[in-house]
């Protein structure tokens, strides 16, 4: 594989070739991937901290590779992209997600929303809000229930990105902005964008005890989605410490390791939901 140099020169890299090899062979195993139904999806919950009510949960794919064990999605999710997996692999996950959901709550589970990562690609793709809302029919969650995380990189054009949200929320999703701050986005966009949520972005918490300036900058999170009448939620909380910054900062809405890893969906059931309602 040829890398572009620091001068503009290419240099070769025995390294990158392994990877390039590796990824020939995940790429035509990623195809089958579907069919063969190697693809999971787990569930991490997230809570309302003083309650510790589960307020919902967010789908995240798994590869169960038959030779490699579990593949997390930074692995093959970028070949997805590469290879247009995406559009089949990301439908299949929405399904897969708001079917979950809908049994839940037919056998008596928590009337909560399932957040679903779209990527870029997805996003994008011109009859989005048609197949959304098919899987929403064909599964009979209700729309309100569906939660979808997009991210700032995706708003790069604001009259297009405007335009597909609002078309989804005419379908009556949610829309919730992930890795919240990592991003480019104008801050005068926010109050424009028909989203519903803030998701502040992990690497702000991860050193949030001792850095002074993410402290800052997750306070300034908050009290802005609070004076845009916007939900804010914490991801990658892992210590009481980072907890208890979070909600004296205001902020309730919590999700990390501290609470719960992401789980199998029968995981879930047994861990989190009411013996015998299910
Ligand atoms: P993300 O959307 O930011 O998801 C959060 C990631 O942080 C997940 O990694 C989750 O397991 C991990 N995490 C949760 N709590 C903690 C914590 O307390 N500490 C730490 N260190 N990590 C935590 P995962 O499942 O490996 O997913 C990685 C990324 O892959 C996701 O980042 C998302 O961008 C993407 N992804 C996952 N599922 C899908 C999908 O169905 N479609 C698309 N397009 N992307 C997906
Ligand atoms: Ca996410
Ligand atoms: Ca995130
Ligand atoms: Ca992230």
């Amino acid at each position: 594989v040829k890398k572009q140099g620091k001068n503009g020169h290419q240099f070769y890299s025995p390294d990158l070739d392994v990877q390039l090899l590796e990824n020939i062979g995940l790429e035509s195993d990623l195809r089958k991937a579907i069919e063969r139904n190697e693809l999971v999806v787990y569930y991490q919950p997230q809570f309302h901290a003083q309650s510790n009510r589960m307020i919902g949960v967010e789908a995240l794919v798994r590869w169960n590779h038959p030779t490699r064990g579990m593949l997390s999605p930074g692995v093959f999710i970028p070949i997805a992209e590469e290879t247009g997996l995406i559009y089949e692999i990301g439908t299949w996950v929405l399904s897969e997600a708001c079917r979950q959901m809908k049994k839940w709550h037919d056998e008596g589970g928590p009337l909560i929303p399932v957040s679903v990562n779209l990527s870029s690609h997805q996003f994008h793709q011109p009859n989005l809000v048609e197949y959304i809302v098919k899987i929403l029919e064909e599964t009979k969650l209700e729309p309100q229930y569906l939660e979808l995380e997009i991210t700032e990189s995706m708003m790069m054009d604001p009259a297009v990105s405007i335009s597909i949200l609002e078309e989804l929320n005419k379908i009556g999703t949610r829309i919730s902005l992930d890795d919240f701050g990592t991003g480019y986005s104008s801050l005068s966009y926010l109050k424009k964008f028909p989203i519903h949520k803030l998701k502040i972005d992990r690497s702000f918490i991860t050193d949030i005890s001792e850095n002074h300036n993410d402290k800052a900058i997750v306070a300034t999170i908050i009290s802005m989605a609070q004076h845009l009448k916007l939900d804010v939620i914490a991801e990658g909380i892992e210590t009481k410490d980072q907890l208890d910054i979070l909600t004296e900062n205001d902020c309730h809405e919590i999700q990390g390791y501290y609470f719960s890893s992401p789980l199998s969906a029968s995981e879930v059931e047994k861990t989190f939901f009411v013996p015998n309602r299910l």
